[in-house]
């Protein structure tokens, strides 16, 4: 065992005498040059499809800006590497920067994704469970060989410091190197830099690993920006409505990666809703999410700002949740996901998959199935007196989560093969992927239906509605497109385009004034994520100021 702590980071001592490795390749400079192409090279094959994609490579001139974009990043990357040069940090530093950009690369060219900041957030959001939905052979390959080789050959290399002063004299000169570089390709390419900079926005978010290390920067200058500071209270003057007959038992199911054009009640050619279509349910057709991810759209969804005034926010809100409940609901998080991404701080909640229910969990994870089980128990354990008022139960489903979709649904529901199996949607049929994708719709069906079968045995004692919507949607290889996340100005509109589908039991639709008939007529209204907040408050007969009829969706069927 090596004395000497961290291990890792012990350079094997360098033995000029008997290395073959001459002298000025034992450099850090060298080794950082040398790592920098390889990545800026051999680890953006997105960046070069997308300047293919977008006619700039087959331009005259073309062959001419991708290299000098390409020694931009190289540059980049030996400017940072530059303020990292020294005996304890430059290989850990290296090595880091080799493994994101193998992953990264594996994932643009693989799915289509672009990093960002938000992106970002939902890779450290992850858990373990969705990683391991994501691990692949051809993620292990790449990994391993853009990744892990190269970062084993700078652990090993025989790289000579020097002492401190020197060592930083080096690493000034190396930095002023970088700039001097990069100051003249930015010179010499500036005309097609900037005019592409300008009209092809998505180029930047996939720039390899430099998409990453920004992404991580802003993630990490954020708090700075923004100082949570206290929670700001929304709608304290939130109350309900004068009681009637009987209290509302509001559902709302949270979907996860639901495309608006892959359910059969929005008329796609396929049957995927034919439980949901029994039913006495609107659908809203012309529905849009926040957000094209899970940590983007949901936080928003809840929030009273709306799309605009959330992402320009300062500090921490209260949310959708919090105010029924300071109005004196009895509200209730059930989560089949990999949580509510603070929306449930406040409320009680419960997450499934500690559940380990034999027929409906396997490996941590759960059917949807698993959000209905024991859910008068749970609404009898919840107190009293608030339950007197009312009650608003929000299903997180686990949804058509990517990219192993076949997962979402189980044997017996599955009314279209072959199925794509596995996460490895490059090599599987369009139409395997597609199939899988909408097997995990016709459950979404099914778990709908039987929830509104729940909620019909409560009309003794409530006036139940359901209402579902989902987070964002999905791309399935359109464009050679996978998954979702792409930032929103650039996301087509499968990852945009969302289902909002209500059901409102007779009791429902007397107490609100609403009509099914006259929602169904209202099926070509453009909605938005921003309008879940107040419809909520609507049908919770929640009154307070913050509430806006223009945003709630089942205003206009109501009377006034
Ligand atoms: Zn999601």
């Amino acid at each position: 065992m090596s004395a000497v702590w961290p291990p890792v980071l012990t350079a094997p001592r360098a033995e000029p005498a008997r290395s073959s490795v001459p002298a000025w390749l034992r450099t850090p400079g060298a080794v950082l040059v040398i790592a920098s192409l390889w990545m800026a090279a051999a680890t953006n094959p997105a960046l070069w499809r997308e300047l293919r994609t977008v006619s700039i490579l087959q331009a005259p001139g073309g062959l001419f800006f991708a290299g000098a974009l390409g020694l931009a990043v190289t540059a980049i990357l030996v400017l940072l590497g530059s303020l990292l040069a020294w005996r304890w940090t430059f290989k850990p530093a290296l090595i880091a920067l080799l493994m994101v950009s193998a992953i990264g690369c594996h994932f643009m060219w693989r799915y289509g994704i672009a990093i960002d900041a938000s992106m970002l957030t939902n890779v450290l959001q992850t858990d373990p469970h969705e990683a391991a939905d994501l691990a692949s052979w051809p993620l292990l390959m790449t990994l391993g060989g853009l990744g892990v080789l190269p970062a084993w050959a700078v652990w090993r290399w025989p790289v000579q410091y020097g002492r401190w002063p020197r060592r930083a004299g080096r690493n000034l000169l190396l930095a002023l190197a970088a700039l001097a570089v990069l100051g003249g390709t930015l010179l010499a390419s500036y005309q097609p830099l900037a005019s592409n900079w300008r009209n092809h926005k998505q180029l930047r978010y996939l720039i390899n690993p430099l998409n990453t290390v920004y992404a991580a920067g802003a993630l990490a200058v954020q708090p700075l920006r923004r100082p949570p500071g206290p929670l700001q209270a929304v709608a304290l003057d939130a109350h309900l409505a004068p009681p009637l007959a009987r209290p509302p038992l509001v559902m709302l199911v949270l979907g996860e990666t639901g495309r608006a054009g892959n359910f059969g009640l929005n008329g796609y050619a396929r049957d995927t809703t034919p439980a949901l279509a029994r039913e006495d349910v609107a659908s809203f057709r012309d529905a849009w999410s926040c957000g094209t991810s899970t940590a983007a759209s949901v936080p928003c969804m809840f929030s009273h700002l709306g799309k605009q005034g959330f992402e320009a926010r300062s500090g921490e809100h209260e949310n959708l949740l919090d105010v029924l409940q300071r109005a004196g609901l009895a509200v209730l998080w059930l989560d089949n996901q990999s949580g509510c991404k603070g929306v449930c701080a406040r409320v009680p909640h419960v997450e499934t998959a500690g559940l380990a229910d034999p027929l409906l969990c396997k490996g941590g994870q759960c059917l949807d199935g698993i959000l209905l089980k024991d859910l008068d128990a749970r609404i009898a354990a919840m107190p009293a007196e608030r339950r007197a008022r009312g009650v608003v139960l929000v299903l997180h489903q686990m949804g058509s989560h990517g990219p192993a979709y076949a997962e979402r649904s189980p044997a017996a529901s599955k009314r279209f093969t072959p199925e794509c199996i596995g996460n490895d949607l490059q090599h599987c049929a369009r139409e395997a992927i597609v199939n899988a994708y909408d097997n995990s719709i016709a459950y979404t069906d099914e778990v709908l239906a039987g929830a509104i079968g729940w909620l019909k045995t409560q009309t003794a004692q409530y006036d139940p509605a359901m209402v579902y919507v989902a987070d964002h949607g999905e791309s399935l290889g359109e464009n050679n497109l996978y998954l979702h996340g792409l930032p929103y100005a650039m996301a087509p509109d499968v990852q945009k385009h969302v289902p909002w589908i209500t059901w409102l039991s007779p009791g429902f639709q007397a107490r609100r004034g609403v009509a099914m008939d006259c929602l169904r007529a209202q099926a070509g209204a453009h909605i938005t994520h921003d309008h879940l907040f107040h419809s909520m408050l609507g049908l919770a007969g929640v009154q307070t100021q913050v509430y806006r009829q223009d945003l709630d969706a089942y205003a206009s069927c109501a009377p006034t």
